[in-house]
């Protein structure tokens, strides 16, 4: 039975400071939609007390109506768009959490997984704690409201201490806002500036669109409150060595946005080049599953000389296929989403860029429509390596059973997908392309090595509290 559900895949957005917190808010989480589409919400402060507004859906639909905003007054606001396995889409576990306890009000919005969250919350039912979502995140809540430490940097940090696993977290009070990015910085998080309105965002696209100047990165490790006073920046925790995801250049982070120091768009075009060092296939094109492959798909035509067309044209109006929370939907979305165009194809040798397979799904029903199309060859490449081992850290990847290639090898994929040649990206060639000066990243999802072994029992002796960096 499963009791947690991970807060997999969200995106969070926050912004202190600004008179029109909340439709900024709205704003960010707009451009973050990537990162969720299943529900979304948005906890405003006027200075005294705190406003909510959650819905289940995209965006648009949550916060479509003007009038929503008058509800969602102050100066500070924090938002998050989130997606979670099947079981958990209900309306109490949406985002952000908001609770009254001894100090006041708080609300959290958490992209990312907590590892050793059943163990936590164990614990504390045997304690009398009592229990209102299914979210891990909610265990931060009560660890924080009883810790027993005074400040709330203080508490947030204690609860931190015991939890393990990946987060990035923004907390609202009534008088502040709290940033805080796990010591292994698995989740990417961004700081900025709006006028004298700082912001906080999963990714750098969310600022570019409310013309936030981007600050920097919040680090690994570091804790970032501000308040009326300015920001502060905390590093209470021990250092471990940094592990960010690097699945978010492959898939997930928009190619706009600049993640761990790099723009997402320029790492994938390089994987496409890499990708055509690796694999020379004689073809008349290269074609993108549109949009995850199209700069892989461009970098490789670049590099192989081979003509990049729009072979496969996609439907803008439905939503990532693989978020769809059930398989039936899943399967039939390829096909609405994507159609090809026969004219171009017919008759020819192509190439079909991707940047993973999963399943194995999307690449058969994709090999089948463009072989339908009248293509004489269709060859395809995926510009990261096998996708052998589930995440534990806030990508929703299937367990292992349900990963084709934890079980069956190139060959077998090539003849289930029944495309003429497979290729995968090798595991050199995806850290050539990512670039090897941070040579630290998570690649648990190709190669079985997690950072943060599952479930961690015992949290690790930690560092004093509070050495304050500047
Ligand atoms: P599948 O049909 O299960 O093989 O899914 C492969 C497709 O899902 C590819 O086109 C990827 O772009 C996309 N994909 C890969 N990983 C994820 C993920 N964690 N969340 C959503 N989509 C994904």
């Amino acid at each position: 039975m499963k009791l947690y559900c991970p807060e997999e895949e969200c995106g969070i957005f926050g912004i202190f400071g600004h008179p029109e917190a909340a439709n900024l808010t709205y704003l960010g989480l707009y451009a973050l939609q990537h990162r969720g589409q299943e529900s979304c919400g948005i906890v405003s402060s006027d200075g005294a007390s705190l406003h909510a507004h959650k819905g289940m859906g995209l965006v648009a639909d949550v916060f479509g109506n003007q009038e929503i905003f008058k509800q969602l007054p102050g100066e500070g606001a924090i938002g998050h768009v989130r997606y979670s396995t099947t079981g958990s889409s209900v309306i109490k576990n949406v985002q952000p959490i908001m609770v009254d306890y001894s100090r006041g009000s708080i609300a959290v919005a958490h992209n990312g997984n907590i590892v050793n969250a059943q163990i936590i919350k164990d614990e504390l039912e045997a304690w009398g704690s009592i229990f209102q979502t299914t979210m891990d995140t909610e265990i931060i809540v009560h660890l924080l409201a009883t810790s027993k430490t005074s400040s709330l940097l203080e508490r947030i940090a204690d609860a931190l201490q015991r939890i393990r696993g990946a987060y990035c977290l923004l907390f609202q009070t009534e008088t502040r806002m709290i940033a805080v990015r796990d010591p292994h910085g698995y989740r990417p998080l961004c700081l900025g500036k709006l006028g004298n309105a700082y912001v906080v965002a999963s990714e750098s696209c969310a600022l570019d669109l409310i013309e936030a100047e981007f600050i920097r990165e919040i680090e690994p490790g570091e804790i970032v409150e501000i308040t009326k006073n300015g920001m502060t920046s905390h590093f209470p925790f021990k250092k471990v060595a940094p592990a960010p995801c690097i699945f978010e250049f492959v898939y997930f982070a928009r190619p706009d946005s600049t993640i761990f120091g790099k723009n997402v768009y320029l790492v994938r075009k390089e994987l496409g080049r890499q990708l055509a060092r690796e694999f020379r296939i004689e073809a008349d094109m290269v074609i993108p599953v549109p949009d995850s492959g199209v700069p892989a798909a461009m970098g490789y035509a670049e590099e192989s000389g081979i003509p990049f067309e729009l072979g496969l044209i996609r439907n803008h109006y439905v939503g990532r296929t693989f978020i769809e929370p059930q398989q039936a939907i899943r399967h039939f979305g390829v096909k609405i989403k994507l159609n090809p165009v026969r004219e171009l194809i017919k008759g020819k040798r192509v190439i079909v860029i991707d940047d993973s397979i999963v399943r194995g799904t999307t690449s058969r029903k994709i090999v089948k429509m463009v072989r339908n199309a009248g293509a004489s060859e269709v060859h395809v490449l995926i510009s990261s390596p096998p996708t052998s081992y589930p995440c534990y850290y806030g990508i929703d990847t299937p367990n292992r059973k349900e990963l084709i290639s934890s079980s069956h090898t190139v060959d077998e994929i090539r003849r289930y997908i029944t495309a003429d040649s497979l290729g995968y990206l090798t595991p050199e060639g995806l850290t050539q392309a990512v670039g090897t000066e941070n040579t630290s990243y998570c690649r648990a999802c190709f190669t079985g090595d997690y950072p943060i072994k599952f479930p961690q029992l015992r949290p690790e002796p930690q560092l004093g509290l509070f050495e304050k960096e500047s």
